[in-house]
């Protein structure tokens, strides 16, 4: 076959990109995009609107995030100095399953696997012969945030035992400045100008040109499209619709509100289930972000926003914020010289502060698909395939906070228990019944541990524990599973309170390894 490819920097080669809305995502994709294609010498204009603002609600993230900190040059002791910004070793969920029960999702393994058998065997082994043995005993992570304590994870951890990893809280408006100063230090260009009009090829739909409306006329190659729940290219001008997934996740309303801090914070986002939905709580150093996300079938706004002001630690700062959403993703990310990124391409609610690593996937995949000024169709079709996975992915997840639930008598609590699960989630929750097997698929945001900590959390247990810990006697177990308490215990011991770490970490840690990737 003869070879025909052209290859990039060629005649064809993108050579300008655009990038429409400068929210979070937007300046996420400037300084990304200026950064690992720094050597392809584009011309990158960002585009916004000081007269539209931005939803500037997203504040937690996951462990991801340090990756993509890496990726633009900046390092986690930077971005929380610079943000208010605190330490995030997981979520501490109350009152999910029922209320008064708690539990966490950490951000870390549990346990030592044995003979090649995971942890979690021996432990179902060991509740099935009658011993209380907590999941959350047998996980660092869990137990430093659970002590309010925080240690960097160890370059060479000796053991699954100390593997763990941690996100940041941050003040979003403050994030965004960040990125903004170190985009434009890349060379990133910023009009601040309302989009009015979009000018497109009439041969084949390709954005051309956006015309401002001051008259200025913005032309280039490659369009990002970061305009936010609107979609002004991909929605409006390239007519992608949006999936509606309220059928699934019917949670289409936000309210959020600061507050002072009251105490010390500890190093967790806290989620705490509601009659019509759930509440977050995020701790900076100089606010509490909360918030109250909910399900407009089951409370008035104004209802909402009175739950919300009486569960609130400290006194309000600023008014509260109301936000309307509705879950899902577009049809297609990339459609022609267009790809959404951020809330233009889909959003899903917050329960697991999704959308910031949801936006860094895309921005991950796009340079590893980057097209030329052919825009191959093939990478669009591919860029589409995993997008939508992902976004699937997730949203399995989340419904699974949701129908694990023993909330009786509240209906949106009944709702999310009694209905019919899309069928990937049906399958891994039956396999885990069965057996106490992790099912894992393509493009999974949260690996095993997650789900462990979900099944544990909400105690759902198999009705039976694989075969394969019977390698162990129980008396072995038992002592085995003793010492590795004992081993975190005195690890924990060695932390310092999450506030303290998180202010001393510029003088002390940069580039902390990264143990828990995706
Ligand atoms: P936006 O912030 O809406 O920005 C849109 C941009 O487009 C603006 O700059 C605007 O000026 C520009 N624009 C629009 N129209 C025009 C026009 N005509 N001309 C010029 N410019 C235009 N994510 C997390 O990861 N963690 C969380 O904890 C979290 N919590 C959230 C809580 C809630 C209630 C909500 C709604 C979202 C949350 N998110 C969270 C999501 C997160 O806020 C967003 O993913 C993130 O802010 C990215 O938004 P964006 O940049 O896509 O859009």
């Amino acid at each position: 076959m003869a070879n025909t490819a052209a290859g990039q920097g060629g005649g064809d080669a993108i050579r300008s990109i655009a990038i429409v809305g400068g929210g979070t995502a937007g300046w996420m994709a400037a300084s990304y995009l200026a950064r690992t294609l720094a050597h392809a010498n584009l011309d990158i204009t960002l585009i916004d609107s000081s007269e539209i603002g931005t939803v500037g609600v997203g504040e937690a993230t996951v462990p991801a995030i340090r990756d993509f900190l890496k990726a633009v040059g900046l390092t986690e002791a930077e971005v929380l100095d610079a943000t208010e910004g605190t330490i995030k070793l997981g979520i501490h969920f109350a009152d999910w399953a029922e209320p008064g029960h708690r539990f966490y999702h950490p951000f870390g393994l549990y346990g030592v696997p044995a003979r090649g058998v995971p942890f979690h065997h021996y432990w179902l082994k060991l509740r099935a012969a009658g011993h209380e043995v907590p999941l959350a005993d047998y996980c660092l992570c869990t137990q430093l945030a659970e002590h309010d304590r925080f240690l960097a994870p160890p370059e060479r951890p000796g053991s699954d035992l100390g593997v763990f990893d941690f996100a940041l809280h941050f003040d979003a408006s403050k994030f965004a400045t960040v990125l903004r100063d170190l985009s434009l230090s890349g060379g990133v260009t910023h009009l601040d100008g309302r989009i009015e009009a979009v000018e497109q090829d009439p041969q084949n739909g390709r954005v051309r040109a956006v015309k401002l409306a001051d008259g200025r006329r913005v032309a280039a190659d490659l369009w990002i499209d970061c305009s936010g729940f609107r979609g002004l290219l991909i929605g409006e001008a390239m007519g992608v619709p949006f999936i509606d997934w309220r059928k699934w996740l019917p949670c289409d309303r936000a309210i959020a509100l600061g507050c002072e801090p009251v105490d010390a914070y500890r190093p967790v986002t806290t989620s705490t289930a509601r009659a019509a939905g759930w509440q977050w709580h995020i701790p900076l150093r100089h606010r509490i972000g909360n918030g109250y996300v909910y399900c407009s079938d089951h409370i008035e706004d104004d209802a909402a926003e009175a739950v919300l002001r009486a569960n609130i630690e400290g006194a309000a700062l600023g008014e509260a914020r109301r936000i309307r959403f509705t879950p899902g993703h577009r049809d297609r990310f990339w459609k022609g010289n267009v790809v959404a990124i951020g809330l233009a391409g889909g959003f899903l609610e917050p329960l697991e502060s999704t959308s910031i690593t949801l936006i860094q996937s895309g921005l991950e995949r796009l340079v590893r698909l980057f097209p030329d000024r052919g825009f191959d169709p093939a990478l669009a079709t591919l860029f589409d395939r995993q997008s939508r996975l992902e976004f699937e992915r997730i949203r399995d997840f989340l419904l699974l906070h949701y129908c694990l639930n023993r909330r009786l008598g509240e209906p949106l609590w009944d709702r999310m228990r009694t209905m019919e699960l899309p069928e990937a989630l049906q399958a891994k929750i039956d396999a885990w019944r069965a057996q106490g097997e992790l099912v894992r698929y393509e493009w999974e945001t949260f690996q095993d541990p997650s789900w462990l900590s979900m099944y544990a959390g909400f105690d759902l247990y198999p009705r039976r524990y694989s075969i394969r810990a019977d390698q162990f006697d129980v008396a072995e177990l038992r002592s085995t599973f003793e010492r590795m308490r004992a081993a975190i215990g005195d690890t924990v011991r060695l932390g310092v309170p999450g506030h303290a770490f998180a202010t001393q970490l510029p003088q002390r840690q940069t580039g902390m390894p990264r143990q828990f990737a995706r």
